[in-house]
Formats: C-alpha cells, sequence, structure tokens
C-alpha cells in the first residue's frame, strides 16, 4: 500500500534570525567587520550575514577565556559549575523547537532528526555533564584532576549544535573555559547557543563563540593561549593541526574522517538490517563521519537483501527539511554536492552498478537521490574515499574472515557494524574489527556515557562518557 502524504511543514516563525551577526567574546556580542552570508541550503536563501573572524577577534577571545578561567570559572567548585550546566540543558529543552527549526533551516536536515535526535541529544550531553561537575575526583583520574585552562574547539557543519554540546559540556563540566568556531555554513545554533549562556547567567568570558572559516580556525590552534584543542572535521584538516601542535604543549582530540563497514552475515533478520543499513547511511543526507557507507554483504542473502532494500529506498521520503514527513533533506552546500557528484561519477567510471529511486529533486538548493553502488570492489574509489552523502557501495563476501579483512582495509577506523543472529558470531567479529564505535544489529546509536573515537586516519582520543572527561584534564596525583 502507498500512502500519500500531504505537505506538513513545521512553521518557522519561532526563529528569529538576525540580518548579521557578531562574535561572542566574554558575554557580549561585538560586531565583527567583514562579513559572509550564510544561506539555507534547501531554497539557497540567504538567511543572514556571519562575520569572519580575524587574528584580533581570536586574541580577545582567548584574552576573555584566561581571565573567566583565572578569575572565576577555576575557583568554582564542582557543584557550583555542575549548577550551570544543568541550567543551560534546561533552557536548551525550553527553547528545543526554535533550536531545531533554525539548525534544519541553516543545515538542510530534516526537522524529524533535528526535533527528534539532534537537540535532544544536546541536552542530554549537559545533562550528562552536569552530573560529572562535582564527581571528578571519582572518575578513575587521580585525586583532584585539575583542567588544562582554555580549550579552543573547532566544529563542522553535519551537526552543528551536536558537535557544540560534545566539546563544550565536558570542558565546562572539567572545569575548562572555551573559545569555539562553527562551520562557516552553520554558525546559527551556536550563535543562538551563545543567548542562552546569557540567558543562564553563565560567568562572562567562559564560553567564546568566534565565527569565521579555516583561518579562523587556524588562529585557533595556532594561539599560545590556547592549551587544549578539540577538532572534529576532516582527516585532511586534522593532519593540518597534528602538524600545528607538534612540539607545542597543546593536547588535542581529533575526530576526523571515516568509511565504516556494515557487515551483513546470512543468518541476520532480513527486514530489521534493511532498516538498519537505511539508518545507517541515509540518516543526516550520510553526512555523519560514523555512516555504514561500505555494505559488506554475506553472498548467499546478497540478491534477496538488495532487492529489499531497494524497495525500502523507494519509500525515503526527500524534500522540504521542514516539511515533518521529510526522511532526507538537503546536502548542506554547493561544494559537499560537488564532492558527492565527483565521487558517484568516479563509481560509473570504474564499473560499478549505480541505482536511485525515482524521486523529484527542486531545482533550487543542493539535492542528491538516496544512491546504492552494487558492483563494488575494494580497489574502487567509492569504497576507499569519505564520500559524506547518501550513497552507500556494497560489497561482497564467502566466509566471515574475508567480511573482517575487507571491513580492515581502510585507512579509517571509525565505526562499523555487524549483523547476525548469533551472538557468539557478532563477539568474534567485534574482536577483529578496528573500529572505536561497533554497532551490533542497530547502527548511528548515540549517547553522552559512551565514548566515541576512531583509529588510524580516524583520529586520536575519545569523545563522551569517562574517557572523554579525560582529555580535559590533567591527571591528579
Ligand atoms: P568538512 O570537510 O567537514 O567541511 P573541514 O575539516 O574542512 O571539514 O572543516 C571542519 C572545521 O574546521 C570547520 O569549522 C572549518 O572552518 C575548520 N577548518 C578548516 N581549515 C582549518 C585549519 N587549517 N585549521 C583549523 N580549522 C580549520
Amino acid at each position: 500500500m502507498t500512502f500519500e502524504y500531504a505537505p506538513a511543514p513545521e512553521s518557522r516563525a519561532i526563529v528569529d534570525i538576525k540580518s548579521k551577526y557578531g562574535h561572542f567574546i566574554d558575554g557580549k556580542f561585538l560586531p565583527g567587520k567583514k562579513h559572509f552570508a550564510t544561506i539555507n541550503p534547501a531554497t539557497e536563501e540567504v538567511l543572514s550575514q556571519i562575520s569572519l573572524g580575524g587574528a584580533s577577534d581570536v586574541d580577545k577571545a582567548v584574552a576573555a577565556a584566561q581571565k573567566a578561567y583565572t578569575k572565576t570559572w577555576s575557583k568554582l567548585s564542582g557543584k557550583e559549575r555542575g549548577k550551570y550546566l544543568y541550567r543551560i540543558a534546561r533552557i536548551l529543552q525550553e527553547r528545543a523547537r526554535e533550536f531545531a527549526v533554525l539548525e534544519t533551516l541553516d543545515n538542510g536536515k530534516p526537522i524529524r532528526e533535528t526535533r527528534d535526535i539532534d537537540i535532544p541529544l544536546v541536552a542530554a550531553h549537559f545533562f550528562y555533564h552536569a552530573g560529572w561537575a562535582d564527581k571528578l575526583d571519582y572518575a578513575g583520574l587521580g585525586k583532584s584532576p585539575t583542567p588544562h585552562g582554555v580549550a579552543g574547539q573547532i566544529i563542522p557543519w553535519n551537526f552543528p549544535l551536536l558537535m557544540l554540546a560534545w566539546k563544550v559540556a565536558p570542558a565546562l563540566a572539567t572545569g575548562n573555559t572555551v573559545v569555539l568556531k562553527p562551520a562557516e555554513t552553520t554558525s546559527l545554533t551556536a550563535l543562538l547557543f551563545a543567548e542562552v549562556c546569557q540567558q543562564a547567567e553563565l560567568p562572562d568570558g567562559v564560553v567564546n563563540i568566534v565565527t569565521g572559516d579555516g583561518s579562523t580556525g587556524a588562529a585557533i590552534v595556532n594561539h599560545p593561549g590556547i592549551h587544549k584543542i578539540a577538532f572534529t572535521g576532516s582527516t585532511e584538516v586534522g593532519k593540518k593541526i597534528a602538524r600545528a601542535i607538534s612540539g607545542t604543549n597543546k593536547k588535542a582530540t581529533l575526530e576526523l574522517g571515516g568509511k565504516g563497514a556494515n557487515i551483513v552475515f546470512d543468518d541476520a533478520p532480513i527486514d530489521e538490517t534493511v532498516e538498519g543499513i537505511v539508518n545507517g547511511i541515509f540518516f543526516n543526507q550520510g553526512h555523519v563521519c560514523c555512516a555504514g557507507s561500505r555494505l559488506i554483504l554475506q553472498e548467499g542473502i546478497a540478491d534477496e537483501l538488495i532487492a529489499k532494500l531497494k524497495i525500502r529506498m523507494s519509500k525515503i521520503r526527500v524534500g522540504d527539511p521542514l516539511d515533518k514527513n521529510t526522511d532526507l533533506g538537503a546536502i548542506n552546500s554547493r561544494e559537499q554536492l560537488s564532492k558527492i557528484q565527483e565521487l558517484a561519477t568516479a563509481g560509473d567510471a570504474e564499473g560499478a552498478e549505480r541505482w536511485s529511486p525515482a524521486c523529484t529533486l527542486s531545482a533550487k538548493g543542493f539535492w542528491f537521490a538516496p544512491t546504492i553502488f552494487t558492483g563494488v570492489t575494494q580497489a574502487h574509489r567509492i569504497a576507499r574515499e569519505e564520500i559524506f552523502g547518501p550513497v552507500l557501495s556494497v560489497l561482497t563476501f564467502r566466509t566471515p574472515q574475508e567480511a573482517i579483512e575487507k571491513a580492515n582495509n581502510t585507512p579509517f577506523g571509525l565505526s562499523a557494524g555487524v549483523w547476525s543472529e548469533k551472538g557468539s558470531r557478532i563477539l568474534w567479529a567485534t574482536q577483529q574489527l578496528r573500529a572505536g564505535v561497533i554497532w551490533a544489529n542497530t547502527f548511528n546509536k548515540f549517547d553522552p556515557a559512551s565514548p566515541f573515537g576512531g583509529y588510524k586516519e580516524s583520529g586520536w582520543g575519545r569523545e563522551g562518557g569517562k574517557h572523554g572527561l579525560a582529555a580535559y584534564l590533567k591527571e591528579g596525583k
């Protein structure tokens, strides 16, 4: 049976976007000098003008963060810091719809995801870390571990507010102050978060937000007043940061790219697996570093599973991200769309077979239909490089050992998935897989208590859970 869906757009009246934004430094919004436009990727409508931060803005922000660290934040007890985090978490919950609509407008991801996943997880991160603030002496990091001081935090555009929460919540809980830079295409929710900091009466300078591009990020990385760097983004920029801080005392966590393997054994429950595969690659338009972008299928069930997957993909609704029935929204930028197109064209040229369901894509904005490539070999670019879009590469295997070899044959090591009815097979496979996060019979499940991070070119360190706290603390005696 096919359902017809009438449009069900979420109202955007709840958000109040200013025509121009400055930086948030020392508790106040300061005007920027140069600006660039931020657009809605679903319509190409200009939403606002964002300041391009330069070295002097970064200087001011670091000075404010250092002053706040020395004068207030490092003097407060963990219990007092925790109260601010709880307050921020509750305000985020109260203003959840506003944040969800703004994130959808600026990023292009469906309202169903911002409303039900991104923003609830953001609040959960603040609640979780609020609980840790007065218990750090008991986190297994020695007696009275101490913060680093000022943390420089640089985040990407795929989960703008969620990545902010992953960075800001543990930094504040552990007693650090922060200078954060959102990605150039998605600064709006970080700037709204600055208002939440004011509303929560967070002491001035504890959170500073400087907007801008890669040069602004580099100014933060290279600033001598920054003691710890937390970065999420591409492996290419991660390597630049690693080079820039070598020989300094700066600590760093780097969350970089991935090419996650989703392994399906022939005893897997097919219908549930199909749902998991769809969630693994089409969630957030595939703009997910831990996406299950390589499906590694046991040969005996390949035809049946691919046939069911295609039927399921035909039901994915692509379109207006503000529509509550939309499953797949807009690609975040023209630049990202070109990268996806380039890699998909390479898939065609190298001999893989492309398939997408029929769907009408709007002429305005940036769109890419959900796509699978079958007949992919390990040598193909679409099996090796991160596409960061709604594109699944399908490889097959005969023996469990071959599945593991194919899954591990990648420079990355962020995530993997295993689908099987046998617990022993799942445990065996997870022990062989070289990936920081491995899901069994599910995919893309996140929780603030669960550490996240990768091996090899997927980065350094972990975020979330007790492991994530350690990155913001010097071990106590
Ligand atoms: P993506 O491929 O997801 O756009 P990037 O690694 O290019 O990832 O961007 C992630 C974040 O890193 C963004 O906030 C971007 O502005 C910032 N950035 C880009 N280049 C640099 C750099 N050389 N140093 C520090 N930050 C940078």
